[in-house]
């Protein structure tokens, strides 16, 4: 009888401290476990917020979140033949919108400009860049004397499209 209690109270015991090991165990997950930082779903590179551009697919309708511009572009001709995105100009901050419907492009304002540094070497979200209007392009570069060495000009939307859009060579003889 007295037995058959002493075993009555380890296993009581034992239930409650495996209880109290979980609890804990538990408690310190939840403390260590922040959320990863969210990164591009192309390149794999952690998204920066200020450089981030959300690619809007009109036909899901869905939102994506990309570390930059030459990313999002380039999903958009790839994948969303009815999509915008939306980026925001270095120093002022103001919203760049490029809309794409088919085969045609537009962006807004109309005033906008885009930086495009052509090195495959630098991370993506450094590559394009589009400012809402070229004083604000002409101020960044003057932050930014490093990049005179790619040789940049200011560049305009049609111009993008073809460098995301090459002529297909040699697909009709
Ligand atoms: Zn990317």
């Amino acid at each position: 009888m007295a037995n058959q209690l002493a075993v009555m109270v380890f296993r009581a015991c034992a239930t409650v401290l495996l209880a109290l090991l979980i609890v804990s165990s538990l408690g310190a997950l939840a403390a260590d476990e922040k959320p990863p930082p969210p990164t591009c779903p192309v390149c794999s590179h952690v998204i920066a917020p200020a450089d981030s551009v959300v690619v809007t697919d009109f036909r899901a309708p869905k939102d994506t979140t990309y570390c930059g511009l030459f990313c999002a572009l380039k999903q958009m001709a790839e994948k969303y033949p009815a999509s915008r995105a939306i980026a925001h100009s270095p120093i002022s901050g103001n919203e760049v919108r490029i809309i794409r419907t088919g085969a045609r492009w537009a962006i807004v304002p109309t005033t906008a400009v885009f930086l495009i540094l052509d090195d495959p070497q630098l991370p993506p979200a450094q590559r394009w860049r589009v400012f809402d209007r070229q004083a604000r392009y002409i101020q960044f570069l003057s932050l930014h004397r490093e990049l005179l060495k790619y040789k940049p000009r200011p560049t305009r939307l049609p111009q993008v499209i073809r460098l995301l859009t090459p002529p297909k060579v040699g697909a009709h003889p």
